[in-house]
């Protein structure tokens, strides 16, 4: 096996394994339970073995139920390591296998990721306790990758704090002037600023666009659906988790936005990529 498939598989390993510990965030953090300490079936309470809390392999043997009490065990819990699993590979290979912007970029961007999305789509919030030290992150990981130019690159990273937080915050201050009504979740702004102290301003453009779009897709789907989940039954307004929506677009931007920004540019015929410049973090 060459070295690459060696790193490869190492980091397949590694995010199936934090895809576990993801799995324990979004179901005790909203519960605002203590994330140490072992896991028990939400059915019958039985403290879990260890054997039976191998990511993936032990879902397949289980064949999705509990040893104990034969509970169904959510589908969410394969998913959310096979999730962090992929994107794990994913962000080693978009890195070129530099160790240290891999885990940098995948413990504190791509992971708190995944869990605001399955926390937001669940219970229809962000937790400041992810998103507020994910803007610190966001400032400190441009810094220090940036070093030498640090300067420019807390200039780019803090002007995304201010554009992706307050686009949000004008937004929805606009939505509630006008419906009267909360629209858009404090979390929300929180969760851009997040995004933006990462990727720096020029991208929330980006992230912004695509989120929507995506958001809207997914309204015309279950809309079309019969019986969507996301509908309620008194035909009130149909309320869309928008986290999920922009951490999608994040990713997107963070591992395809060089290839995407660049192919758009060339469509309008810019020939330079006003999106990507020297100070970009990724
Ligand atoms: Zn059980």
């Amino acid at each position: 096996m060459s070295q690459e498939t060696i790193f490869i598989l190492e980091a397949l390993l590694f995010g199936l394994v934090i895809g576990s510990f993801l799995n324990v965030c979004i179901y005790r953090l909203p519960l605002q339970k203590s994330l140490g300490g072992r896991s028990f079936c939400p059915v019958c309470a039985q403290q879990i073995p260890w054997y039976d809390n191998i990511p993936v392999l032990s879902f397949l043997i289980l064949r999705g139920r509990c040893r104990f009490c034969r509970g169904r065990i959510s589908l969410q819990y394969p998913l959310v390591e096979i999730i962090a699993g992929g994107l794990s590979v994913l962000t080693l290979l978009h890195v070129s296998y530099e160790l240290d912007r891999y885990f940098i970029w995948y413990l504190l961007f791509v992971a708190p990721l995944i869990v605001l999305s399955f926390i937001d789509l669940h219970h229809r919030i962000l937790p400041d306790i992810i998103t507020l030290p994910g803007i610190v992150a966001g400032v400190g990981t441009v810094l220090i990758l940036k070093w030498p130019f640090w300067k420019e690159a807390l200039i780019y990273s803090s002007a995304g704090v201010v554009v992706g937080g307050g686009a949000l915050l004008l937004l929805g201050t606009f939505y509630t002037l006008i419906r009267k009504r909360e629209g858009m979740g404090g979390g929300d702004v929180k969760l851009c600023a997040m995004l933006g102290a990462f990727l720096g301003w020029k991208a929330m453009v980006f992230v912004f666009l695509i989120s929507s779009v995506l958001a809207i897709l997914y309204a015309v789907v279950s809309l079309l659906m019969p019986r969507a989940e996301s509908r309620t039954k008194e035909a009130g307004p149909m309320i869309i988790p928008y986290g999920p929506f922009l951490a999608m677009a994040a990713l997107l931007f963070y591992f395809y936005g060089l290839e995407i920004t660049t192919f758009y540019f060339s469509l309008v015929g810019i020939s330079s990529n006003p999106v990507f410049t020297p100070i970009t973090p990724y």
